[in-house]
């Protein structure tokens, strides 16, 4: 209803009451089944010869991961269910896994516990700025960067790793609808090599912001990031967010709904990292990517969307990834922002 080949029809009305009045504003309203088939399958195509970009390598083994998955998921917020691609290869999440966490911290800590700590503000600065810390001494930063992410990881209540590592995959699990397990291969290969986030984690012990052992919270936080996902499992994890907290699939009620708007506003400001304000600017969605080649959006109300495509462009964000799941959002009227006069 409402949307013809992926396109918004402006003039809509309905009846209410014997008067004609628009449509648009209406709760729960949906793109239609054939106008989300058809942007994922133009999307997929536009896209899949596009040769730019090329996998992360500081993590020995991201390099050895198929460059040529491609796939992409959308998940309404009635449980529907559609895809397009490759959407059973499993990559690491890596750093989508710090908007699961951000919100574990904040059921158990509420709102307030981010901004008295590493903050909710955007760096302007790459993902693992050690200047960025230093410039703000670990404050007045954010949970989606890996300074606030390991700070986060180090909030999780627990008596020990064990028990902390098994709350945040039980809750990454909810999310997903399903039991995700770690890449071991990946987990190895970013243990051997984290010595940037161990430097990360020290910074931000020393400022006072990471409470508690920040050798086991880099620990955790590599694990986390290790965790395999397709694009199914990341599409119906930002659906549960574009669904107040619930599950859309499962039914499950995930998270506190009174949170979930926090969470997108971290997303929206600095889920891209230093090219957050580029791709909010384009889509209007509240988004995060990993170097892993994953990428999250949200259309709050609608659709949570996904896609999985390794090679990366500068700033560590998917090119095709991005690419297609901004044409698909313009094409089924996903930006949040865009809304139409209130009609007198
Ligand atoms: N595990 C990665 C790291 O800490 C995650 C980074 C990312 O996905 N941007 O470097």
């Amino acid at each position: 209803m409402g949307w013809v080949a992926g396109k918004r029809v402006l003039s809509r009305m309905v009846l209410v009451g014997g008067l004609l009045v628009s449509g648009l504003t209406l709760a729960g309203e949906l793109p239609s089944a054939e106008a989300i088939r058809a942007a994922l399958t133009q999307a997929h195509e536009r896209y899949q010869g596009l040769d730019e970009g090329a996998n992360a390598d500081y993590i020995p083994a991201l390099a050895k991961v198929d460059s040529d998955i491609f796939g992409i998921v959308l998940v309404t917020v009635d449980g529907r269910v559609f895809s397009v691609g490759d959407v059973k290869s499993e990559v690491s999440i890596q750093s989508i896994s710090k908007v699961f966490t951000m919100a574990l911290v904040m059921e158990e800590k509420g709102v307030a516990a981010l901004p008295d700590t590493m903050g909710v503000d955007a760096t302007g600065q790459p993902f693992n700025s050690i200047h960025a810390i230093e410039q703000y001494r670990g404050a007045e930063m954010n949970p989606l960067v890996n300074a606030g992410a390991i700070t986060a990881t180090s909030m999780v209540q627990g008596r020990n790793a064990d028990t902390v590592w098994k709350k945040i995959l039980g809750f990454y699990n909810d999310f997903a609808g399903r039991k995700l397990t770690v890449q071991d291969d990946i987990y190895a290969s970013e243990a051997a090599t984290n010595q940037r986030n161990q430097a990360i984690a020290h910074l931000m012990h020393a400022y006072g912001h990471l409470q508690g052992d920040p050798v086991q919270a880099t620990d955790i936080y590599t694990r986390q990031c290790s965790v395999g996902v397709n694009a199914r499992d990341l599409a119906v994890m930002a659906a549960s967010l574009a669904n107040g907290g619930v599950n859309p699939v499962t039914g499950k009620a995930v998270m506190t709904a009174a949170n979930v708007p926090e969470v997108l506003a971290v997303m929206a400001t600095a889920g891209l990292y230093d090219d957050a304000g580029k791709w909010l600017y384009a889509t209007g969605l509240p988004a995060k990517s990993g170097v892993g080649g994953g990428i999250i959006a949200v259309s709050p109300g609608k659709f949570g969307i996904a896609a999985i495509s390794p090679p990366l462009d500068a700033a560590g964000n998917s090119v095709r990834g991005q690419k297609a799941i901004a044409d698909i959002s313009a094409a089924l009227g996903g930006n949040p922002y865009e809304v139409v006069p209130y009609q007198r």
